[in-house]
Order: structure tokens, then C-alpha cells, then sequence
């Protein structure tokens, strides 16, 4: 199993043991971020993908999230 993201080797689920570290701080800053401004998870997302103070692990999984949402939603509509 590989890392969707990388393509190293991932230990477990999707992602590298770095994405996946990421990928829990993106969704734990999101439930503040969320009470705090009220946005969605894509604009969240986005946020996170544009700021540069964010590190470049967060920004990748961003990225990605955002691209696979975007599959999604195609489907659903
Ligand atoms: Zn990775």
C-alpha cells in the first residue's frame, strides 16, 4: 500500500505515517476553525492549501483532500 499522496510506503490507510499525521491535525484544526468562522470544510481546506505558514505536509494533504472532494461532489450532483 502506497501513499496517495507521495507514494511512499504507507503503514496504514492511505496515507504515510507523515500525511496521516497531517491528515488528524487538518481535521482537529478544522472542528476550531469551524466555531470560530464558520466555514465549510472545503473553504477550510483551501485556506490551508493557500497559507504559507502552513507546513508543506498539511498543504499536500490539502490539496489532495480538496481534488478528491471535488471527485465527490461530480458524483453526487
Ligand atoms: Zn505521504
Amino acid at each position: 500500500m502506497k501513499c496517495k499522496i507521495c507514494q511512499r510506503e504507507a503503514e496504514e490507510g492511505d496515507f504515510c505515517s507523515l500525511h496521516a499525521t497531517a491528515y488528524d491535525n487538518i481535521v482537529k484544526k478544522y472542528e476550531v476553525w469551524r466555531r470560530a468562522l464558520k466555514i465549510s470544510w472545503k473553504e477550510y481546506l483551501r485556506e490551508i492549501a493557500q497559507n504559507s505558514l502552513t507546513g508543506e505536509w498539511a498543504r499536500e494533504t490539502a490539496r489532495y483532500l480538496l481534488n478528491n472532494e471535488e471527485k465527490q461532489d461530480v458524483k453526487q450532483s
